[in-house]
């Protein structure tokens, strides 16, 4: 429901602290959300715990984790409690007492999230309590563990189906970052009978060419690109309303059919501008973050940011608007450094805990890197969501490599002088 949808946006934004899904975690939050048994493969470093993590705190209720490791218990519990999410964990490695502790805070409903190892979830009487809980969610973190417990541990196995059935009212979802497809399998038969929606996460866009330009009369850079466009549906980010409105009037003067989109126009301007551009071929979207969520549009050919995004997660989703149809897009970036010193102050100057500052400031890090990198832009792209790929021959730097003088050459050379 769109509840449930504005709910999810809000626990990512308010709980977290993000400002966009990683690729691949929505979908499987969706399935989640919409009541389905849920199998995610995501590559490590992908973000798979929010795909349970924020379903846990939309359906409300408690949300069981097993995981296999304390170490990993603990790391999460940690984590959220930073977010200031209320998590527990009960594992061997804990005083009694301490997990005692835990069990209340659980029983009394104060708990969001519960970790568990599936040995400790298994028992009779963790079940039988927990079957007097609201449970929302069952998650099982690194599920290729299953499978392997499956073959020499069929106790422990056995234990995760019974879980879901003394819990019925749960959801389940399954999560891994191993991609081999028995395993994928022997997960879906052993916990979910067969049948669980799957979702295998390749980040790739391989259509999208990607460009990173220096920044430097932007307006003008924009034009040119723009017109040399023609008949084209694009879409061009600008961080604020004012450079919106002033890039979408050059563009109308240059006679391209550019339309403005932003949070200070009133509800029906949007919507016609939304509109607009969904029917109409060519219109070009001059936009700040406000326009995209929920756009679907096949055959948007390219998006321009005219600003440096917020961060890689950001810009992977709004140049993921472009060429939905698998034809030939473009996604080109003007990248310059007074943007991202904007960016730093606006992390700075925020009111958000020092932990969050530094984990964004990283973030921002990691945007500087990308568009500072010399190698593969979208191998750079791609490893930072945990996906390992070839050079691409599909970006700027696989296009047109910068040179580099090649000391061992020059060194020989001067040898042979
Ligand atoms: P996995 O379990 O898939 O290996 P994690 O869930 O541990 O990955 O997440 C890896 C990192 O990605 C964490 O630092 C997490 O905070 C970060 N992360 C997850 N989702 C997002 C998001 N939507 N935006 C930004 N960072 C994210
Ligand atoms: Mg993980
Ligand atoms: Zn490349």
């Amino acid at each position: 429901s769109s509840e449930l949808e504005a709910e999810k946006y809000r626990v990512l934004k308010t709980a977290f602290g993000f400002d966009a899904f990683r690729p691949g975690q929505e979908p499987v939050i969706d399935a989640v959300l919409a009541g389905n048994d849920v199998l995610a493969v995501m590559p490590t470093g992908a973000g798979k715990s929010l795909c349970y993590q924020a379903p846990a705190l939309v359906l409300g209720g408690l949300a069981v984790v097993v995981s296999p490791l304390i170490a990993l218990m603990d790391d999460q519990v940690a984590g959220l409690r930073l977010d200031g999410v209320q998590a527990e964990a009960i594992h061997s490695g804990k005083s009694r007492e301490d997990n005692v502790a835990s069990w209340r805070r659980v029983a009394s409903g104060e708990a969001r999230l519960l970790y568990l190892a599936p040995e400790r979830l298994m028992t009779a009487r963790m079940l039988a309590a927990l079957g007097r809980l609201p449970v929302s969610l069952v998650a099982i973190d690194e599920a290729h563990c299953i499978s392997q417990w499956g073959h020499s541990f069929r106790a422990e196995y056995l234990a995760l189906g019974e879980a879901r059935a003394a819990l019925p009212k749960a959801r389940m979802i399954a999560l891994t970052a191993t991609a081999d497809q028995s395993t994928r399998d022997d997960i879906v038969a052993k916990l979910f009978d067969g049948r669980a929606e799957t979702f295998v996460a390749g980040f790739d866009r391989p259509n999208i060419s990607i460009a990173v330009q220096d920044k430097r009369d932007t307006g003008e850079a924009i034009e040119r690109f723009v017109a040399a466009r023609p008949d084209q549906s694009g879409v061009v980010y600008r961080i604020s309303r004012k450079k919106v409105d002033d890039t979408a009037a050059r563009l109308q003067s240059a006679g391209v059919k550019a339309l403005a989109y932003h949070a200070g126009m009133d509800a029906a301007a949007r919507a016609a501008a939304q509109e607009a551009f969904l029917a109409e071929r060519g219109v070009v979207m001059v936009a700040t973050v406000a326009f995209g969520m929920g756009i679907d549009k096949a055959d948007v050919r390219y998006v321009v940011h005219g600003d440096a995004p917020g961060s890689l997660e950001a810009y992977y989703q709004e140049i993921g608007r472009a060429g939905r149809d698998g034809e030939p897009a473009e996604a080109l970036l003007f990248y310059g450094l007074e943007d991202i010193r904007t960016r730093r102050r606006f992390i700075d100057e925020q009111d958000a805990a020092p932990e969050r500052k530094r984990v964004e400031s990283r973030r921002l890090d990691a945007l500087v890197g990308f568009c500072e990198t010399t190698a593969c832009r979208r191998q750079a792209l791609l490893a930072y969501f945990g996906e390992v790929s070839p050079p691409c021959g599909n970006c700027d730097v696989c296009l047109d490599p910068p040179e580099v003088i090649d000391a061992t050459e020059e060194a020989r050379l001067l040898l042979t002088l």
